[in-house]
């Protein structure tokens, strides 16, 4: 659509999360007409359900866990009488409540935003009727009416949703998504928590911390299959340490109530018991029903759209971005493939999507972030690397901290010593991974970030001391 009259572009967007909300911002400033079409709140599943709230949840996990190590720093708690306090109490359902806060006013901060700027928002379920016109069924109208809006460019952000067995149905009482545990009250006694991606052990952690039995049923050989194996084994062994149970090989035939609790039935015909069931098994696109297969959108068999790498999809004018297109299940890829559909859309320069420097994080106790190639890539041999391991136990300030787990690794470019990925397991990985990001994205070798000053003691000196060790004189 390059060439269009962006003042007169009309953009009909179906969805408000990070991919339909961020592009609506660009195509706006851009001078697009924009409507947003959206059915839940805009910040969409991931601020209402998923990143937002889980991300607050696992803050206050990560506060509770500070106390476990603060006797070693030596601190202790006392009541008002003098006895020394041993635990720390988590009230779930305050938790929640301020969880929920919290995501309600992120949504309205983003719906502010995107009306100060102009867009118009629709509360609604929408659906194409072709490739320039959305009908969408409007919410609160009872009557069965619908509003149908006309577009120039339509973009396709809905996202996805928890996958559902029919063996393992969620009543969202005891058996339960992802998106539905916000509702408790009180803390599980026992939970189960089928699926150990990052979802499943980013939770089954948070609610160990809160204070939970935790089992976590794993279909694979260990927890985070597809992570870097270094930073899956010192989850897996902090899990275990805080007293996890963690069954390896083992994949969830079906789930039911049982009395007052949840039976969990494994394919080899064990049985594991809880209080509650946490279904962390993946998620299905939302593109059923939207009439994409009527208006020729290609779709993949999984039901992701199939897009190229500026958001187009196999029909001229509709873009598609985020978890409904299955690139990378990230708001902030999301949030980049809306907005530089957008930027094409309306006639603005555009750089085609960039996986190779994206950075992600798992919010683990530590955390896990990687940017660039990975350690599989390297075992594989499809890229030819130099690796190098820092543990954190050797780092200075890690021992004032008392972080005795964690390591930072980097990669290296055989040759030019090239920095092209890395992996920092630590707390708060998601900041110190910024600095590595920035070394692949402007590819920086080795010794340009040997040669930049960390503080003294930092987490990051054993950043540059890794990049130090990756040195190769001349031959
Ligand atoms: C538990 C969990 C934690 C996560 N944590 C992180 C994290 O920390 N960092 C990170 O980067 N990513 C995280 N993610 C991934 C992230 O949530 C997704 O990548 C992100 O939500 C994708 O954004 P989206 O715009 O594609 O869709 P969504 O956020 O799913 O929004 C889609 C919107 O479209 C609406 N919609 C759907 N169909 C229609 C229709 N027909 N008409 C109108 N509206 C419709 C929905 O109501 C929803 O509001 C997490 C995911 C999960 C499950």
């Amino acid at each position: 659509m390059a060439g269009v009259n962006a003042r007169t572009t009309r953009v009909v967007i179906l969805g408000g999360g990070p991919g339909g909300y961020e592009a609506a911002l660009v195509a706006a400033h851009l001078g697009g007409e924009v409507t947003i079409v959206d059915r839940d709140g805009l910040g969409g599943a991931a601020v209402l359900t998923d990143c937002v709230p889980s991300k607050a949840l696992i803050s206050t996990a990560d506060y509770m866990s500070e106390f476990e190590t603060a006797a070693d720093l030596g601190v202790h708690l006392e009541d008002p009488e003098g006895d020394e306090v041993s635990d720390a109490v988590a009230e779930l359902g305050e938790v929640n409540v301020r969880v929920k806060d919290l995501a309600a006013a992120q949504s309205r901060d983003i719906t502010d935003r995107v009306e100060e700027v102009g867009v118009r928002i629709v509360r609604g379920t929408g659906r194409l009727v072709s490739a320039t016109r959305v009908e969408v069924a409007v919410e609160g109208d009872d009557s069965g009416a619908t509003e149908t809006v006309d577009a120039d460019v339509v973009l396709i952000a809905t996202g996805a949703t928890p996958r559902v067995m029919d063996t393992a149905q969620p009543d969202g009482e005891r058996i339960l998504t992802w998106q539905q545990i916000y509702e408790l009250d009180a803390l599980p006694e026992r939970l189960v928590v089928v699926g150990s991606g990052v979802t499943g052990a980013e939770l089954a952690q948070a609610y160990l911390g809160l204070g939970s039995e935790v089992v976590l049923v794993s279909s694979r050989d260990r927890v985070l299959p597809g992570e870097d194996p270094d930073a899956a084994t010192v989850i897996e062994d902090v899990f275990t340490r805080r007293g996890m149970e963690v069954l390896g090989r083992s994949r969830m035939a079906g789930v039911e109530r049982r009395g007052d609790g949840v039976v969990v039935r494994l394919e080899d015909g064990r049985e594991v018991e809880g209080s509650h069931a946490l279904l962390a098994v993946g998620s299905v696109p939302q593109t059923a029903g939207l009439g994409l297969e009527e208006v020729g959108v290609e779709l993949s068999p999984s039901g992701h759209i199939a897009v190229d790498r500026v958001s187009r999809t196999s029909v001229r004018g509709v873009y598609a971005a985020g978890d409904c297109t299955g690139v990378l299940p990230l708001a902030s890829v999301a949030a980049m493939q809306g907005r530089i559909a957008m930027s094409h859309a309306l006639g603005d320069a555009v750089a085609p999507l960039r996986l190779g420097d994206v950075s992600a994080n798992i919010f683990t106790d530590p955390e896990i972030a990687t940017v660039g190639i990975s350690q599989k890539a390297l075992d594989e041999g499809t890229v030819d690397a130099d690796v190098v391991m820092m543990p954190l136990s050797r780092n200075p300030r890690a021992k004032m901290m008392g972080i005795t787990d964690g390591f930072v690794k980097l990669f290296a470019q055989k040759g030019s010593g090239a920095v092209i990925g890395g992996v920092v397991v630590a707390p708060r990985a998601s900041e110190l991974i910024f600095p590595v990001t920035l070394a692949v994205h402007h590819r920086l070798n080795v010794d340009q970030v040997a040669s930049t000053f960390t503080v003294y003691p930092s987490l990051t000196g054993s950043i540059a001391e890794a990049a130090r060790r990756l040195h190769t004189t001349a031959p």
